[in-house]
């Protein structure tokens, strides 16, 4: 017999917990019968989330380390800018996870599976979920699971990786400044793409150093590593040890992902289409959506109507547009959007909280042809 559930969570990351803790508290779900669904059994620092918001916020006492200043370089520009009153904040991973995990065991109306989902459905009255041993169902659905082949197949939206390696090292000799956080360094040899280092300096020997592309296919380990390496040999670093490392691939698309939700299904975090497109940052994102879909549960249950488009969403595809088509070009285009705005402008605008009038200012600051051909493309539909 399937076990029934009200709403099942589909993979408990970043986005399932979060919304998982959310409901648990819930003015109509919080008595609700939950289920994760999830293979992992054990949660490992796996993640470094870093982002940007005004003053306090709702991860402060898990704050590992935070910036007021960023520093951005290339061949053309070397700038160092205040982001006040935004400050940029990173946190681990393992003491979120531990964090929410601990707020979600408060409740024993939440349980646990740790089983991989192979097919989830929408049955008009309930959703049926299948892992590799059971058959669950449940009224509502909510889907972490991301599903690359779907991305990976389909030519309409370009799909761009986020893709990275990370070292957290400890050099011999004090090469960085632990004021700023270098949020890209396009210093590095660019290959006919968009590479560059992420620094993340918490002492002046120690750091979280990514080698980081936004390009269409990822490295050998050994690309990433050397490049890393060399940067370290050129910045002076001596010998050094490296205490951690991290790897990721997050997805750029303006893929309509909120397509696939239905009247009980909804796909969350970079599956619902939270990664902003541009960047690949996502942690604030699913702050902000799942408090947005809290509130709309409070009135609401047909999750297709959860996701509306909105410009942006057209800005970011004529950006990957551009930056697909001419990879070797992301230097060019971020030095331009750095010299000729504040980071606060561009803050507002990555955030979608910026004016109409903000966002022209912010437009004509880069190479106009580009974006205009990008959209001519997109209006004729030329490939
Ligand atoms: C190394 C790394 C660093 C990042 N750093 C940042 C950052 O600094 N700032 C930022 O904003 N974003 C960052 N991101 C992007 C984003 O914030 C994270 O990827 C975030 O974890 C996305 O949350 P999610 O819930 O969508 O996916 P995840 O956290 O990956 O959760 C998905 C869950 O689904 C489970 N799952 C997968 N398949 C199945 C299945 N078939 N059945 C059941 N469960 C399944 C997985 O085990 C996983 O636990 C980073 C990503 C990575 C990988």
């Amino acid at each position: 017999m399937q076990r029934a559930y009200d709403y099942i969570i589909g993979g408990g990351g970043a986005s399932g917990l979060y919304l998982a803790s959310v409901l648990a508290d819930h003015p109509i779900y919080k008595d609700f019968k939950g289920l994760i669904i999830d293979p992992k059994t054990s949660y490992e620092n796996d993640r470094t989330w870093c982002f940007w918001e005004k003053g306090l916020g709702a991860w402060d006492e898990l704050i590992f380390k935070q910036w007021d200043t960023i520093k951005f370089k290339s061949d053309s520009l070397n700038k160092n800018v205040s982001i006040n009153p935004f400050q940029y904040k990173m946190i681990r991973s393992k003491e979120v996870y531990s964090s929410l995990l601990e707020r979600i065991k408060k409740h024993p109306n939440i349980e646990f599976c740790h089983e991989k989902i192979v097919h989830y459905s929408d049955e008009g009255v309930r959703v049926l979920v299948s892992t590799e041993h059971h058959t669950f169902s449940s009224k509502k659905m909510f889907s972490s699971i991301l599903n690359w082949d779907l991305i990976k197949s389909q030519t309409k939206y370009p799909l761009l990786q986020q893709h990275f390696v990370g070292w957290f090292v400890k050099t011999s000799h004090p090469i960085f400044d632990k004021q700023k956080a270098t949020f890209m360094d396009f210093s590095v040899s660019q290959k006919k793409n968009t590479r560059f280092m992420y620094v993340l300096p918490f002492s002046d020997s120690e750091a979280l150093i990514e080698y980081t592309l936004f390009s269409k296919d990822l490295l050998s380990l050994e690309e990433y590593e050397n490049s890393i390496d060399e940067y370290l040999v050129q910045m002076g670093a001596g010998e050094y040890s490296i205490a951690e490392k991290e790897q990721g691939s997050i997805p750029m698309t303006a893929f309509p992902f909120e397509k696939r939700n239905t009247k009980n299904i909804l796909h969350i975090g970079s599956a619902g289409g939270w990664t902003k497109p541009t960047t690949g940052f996502t942690f604030k994102n699913i702050e902000r959506k799942t408090n947005e879909l809290s509130d709309f549960l409070e009135i609401r249950s047909d999750f297709s109507k959860f996701t509306k488009s909105n410009r942006f969403r057209f800005y970011d595809l004529l950006f990957l547009d551009v930056l697909h088509r001419y990879n070797e070009k992301g230097s060019m285009l971020f030095s331009k959007l750095f010299q000729k705005n504040s980071a606060q402008r561009i803050f507002r605008f990555l955030d979608e909280q910026s004016s109409i009038k903000e966002e022209v200012k912010l437009m004509r600051t880069m190479p106009t042809g580009l974006f205009i051909l990008a959209f001519i493309r997109r209006l004729f539909r030329i490939n």
